[in-house]
């Protein structure tokens, strides 16, 4: 029997399937040049570190664990040849392969691999999540009955976009949340002593660790949300209450992100609780199309796209992103209820579900023109599931449209009336989200009707943009709005 490589577990490489046989030697990295070249969320640090010191216990004297400033620097004390599981960025990937680690090439992490997607999208004239879908459920066997889709419709979008109920919260028992241990103290205190001494410099709150950090605490999770809230995911999916962060959301993706859940496991987890009747099928398929459709789309457009995707700036959006967004408001200066609450959710747990990030952090990025490529980086830092490979296909493209519309065919700009039908955030706030110009003024209202007027001619070729430009055309207050929002300048609305 040939002698095995030791393979080489990066942080988001945390479960099982990374190594070939569970006694594997194994290679674990804690670099603190990651931390200082960016201003991460503190919960991201915390969990990304108490997963490689969890993993590390758990592999005992299996595993070599080093600590060390570079990656380099690293591997100056590790004896023997590597082996690594495809990582998961372009950066990562150019690293190991310059210093001749062997590379295995599937991802381990997702079901879907380069192969898979490339034999998907060879030939075809148009990219669309929905084709992609279909073809997932149908090679996978998901929800189907023979070769068409349980209760004959794939999609069941109509049923899940509603509104949230009048009322403060969803009623639903919390996600699972992960109790901290001595590991997790040790982190702490390792992340209070870097700040002291000045080498790393974090954004957001020290809360607890909510998400989990190891195999068993991930499963876990799953199971409490297939227990106790799928059933709720659908028709609540895009609402927003400013009591209820979680909603019925199933906070996995921190678990699925760090290899420690497989899509797979958790749609069929999602689909046995249709069939043993514990989950509507609306449910259920919101859930799958989200896991199957959308997480491995991403990941697989992460690869498809031409390398200079991250630097793409189709609306030529040049404003820098000011420090009170780069800092989760820390010193209260929002007034926006929308945003506040939204950046307070976020900086207590560097987390809220998609609509949050689309329609309230993203769309007022794309209002402001601010570079698509440091918002990018922004996301990426305070969201404590955020790695290249999901940011560049959401951030750069579908939330900021910089790739012109390779991701999405028109962009993610909203005013105040999407946001007052979706929450509960308008009752309560200083603005009226009908109002776009005076000291009331919605700034997403106004800002919606400004970013439509800068980016009129770029946007006039696009058959979708063509009603709300004929709007934009009828407004009596134009100049006048235009002038109130460019006086807003960068300060928080
Ligand atoms: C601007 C923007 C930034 C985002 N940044 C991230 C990110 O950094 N990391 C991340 O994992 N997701 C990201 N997403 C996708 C989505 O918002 C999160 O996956 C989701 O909110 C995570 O919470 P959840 O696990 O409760 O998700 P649920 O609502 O329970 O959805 C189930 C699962 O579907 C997957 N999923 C759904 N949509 C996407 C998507 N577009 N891309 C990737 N996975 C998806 C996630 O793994 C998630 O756990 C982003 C979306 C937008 C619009
Ligand atoms: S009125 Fe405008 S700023 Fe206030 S919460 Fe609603 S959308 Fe946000």
């Amino acid at each position: 029997m040939p002698t095995l490589t030791t393979r080489w577990l990066f942080a988001d490489q945390l479960g099982p399937q990374f190594l070939d046989t569970p006694d594997q030697p194994a290679l674990l990295v804690e670099s603190l040049a990651v931390f200082r070249r960016r201003r991460f969320h503190r919960a991201k640090a915390h969990l990304l570190l108490s997963g490689l010191r969890h993993r590390a216990l758990e592999l005992g004297e299996q595993v070599t664990y080093v600590r060390a400033d570079t990656y380099d620097e690293a591997l100056e004390q590790v004896d023997g040849p590597l082996s690594v599981v495809q990582p998961t960025s372009y950066a990562a990937d150019r690293f190991v392969r310059e210093r001749g680690i062997e590379v295995v090439p599937e991802g381990r992490g997702f079901a879907t691999t380069r192969e898979d997607f490339g034999a998907w999208v060879s030939g075809r004239k148009r990219l669309l999540m929905e084709d992609f879908y279909r073809w997932q459920r149908t090679r996978f066997e998901l929800l189907m009955e023979g070769s068409q889709p349980v209760g004959g419709q794939w999609n069941l979008d109509h049923d899940n976009r509603e509104p949230p109920p009048r009322r403060e919260t969803l009623g639903l028992v919390d996600p699972w949340l992960a109790v901290e241990d001595d590991v997790d103290a040790g982190v702490r205190e390792d992340l209070d002593r870097w700040v002291r001494d000045g080498l790393v410099s974090f954004v957001g709150d020290d809360g607890p660790r909510w998400a989990p950090v190891t195999r068993e605490e991930a499963q876990q999770a799953l199971a409490h949300f297939v227990e106790h809230r799928l059933r709720d995911f659908g028709p609540t999916e895009d609402a927003m209450l400013a009591r209820d962060p979680w909603m019925a959301h199933s906070a996995l993706s921190p678990a699925l992100n760090l290899g420690l859940l497989h899509p797979l496991e958790c749609v069929h987890a999602a689909e046995q609780a249709y069939r043993d009747g514990l989950a509507p099928l609306g449910s259920v398929e919101g859930y799958v199309r989200q896991v199957i459709g959308w997480r491995e789309y991403v990941w697989s457009l992460y690869w498809h796209f031409p390398p200079d995707y991250r630097r793409r700036n189709a609306l030529q959006a040049r404003t820098d992103v000011p420090e009170w967004f780069r800092t989760l408001d820390a010193d209260g200066q929002v007034t926006a209820n929308c945003l506040s609450s939204v950046l307070r959710d976020l900086r207590e747990r560097g987390w809220v579900h998609h609509i949050p990030r689309l329609m309230v952090l993203g769309n007022w990025a794309l209002q402001r023109g601010w570079d698509p490529a440091q918002v990018t980086a922004w996301f990426h830092e305070v969201f404590v599931d955020g790695y290249d490979w999901v940011m560049l296909p959401n951030v750069t493209g579908m939330s900021q449209h910089a790739d012109g519309g390779l991701m999405t065919t028109k962009p993610y700009a909203g005013g105040g009336a999407y946001i007052n039908r979706m929450s509960d955030y308008c009752r309560p706030c200083a603005y009226d989200p009908k109002v776009r110009v005076g000291p009331t003024a919605c700034p997403y209202t106004a800002g919606y009707w400004a970013f439509l007027d800068r980016n009129a001619d770029r946007l006039a070729g696009n058959s979708r943009m063509r009603q709300p430009l004929l709007g934009l055309q009828r407004l009596k207050d134009r100049e006048e709005l235009v002038e109130q929002e460019r006086g807003r300048g960068d300060s928080p609305p």
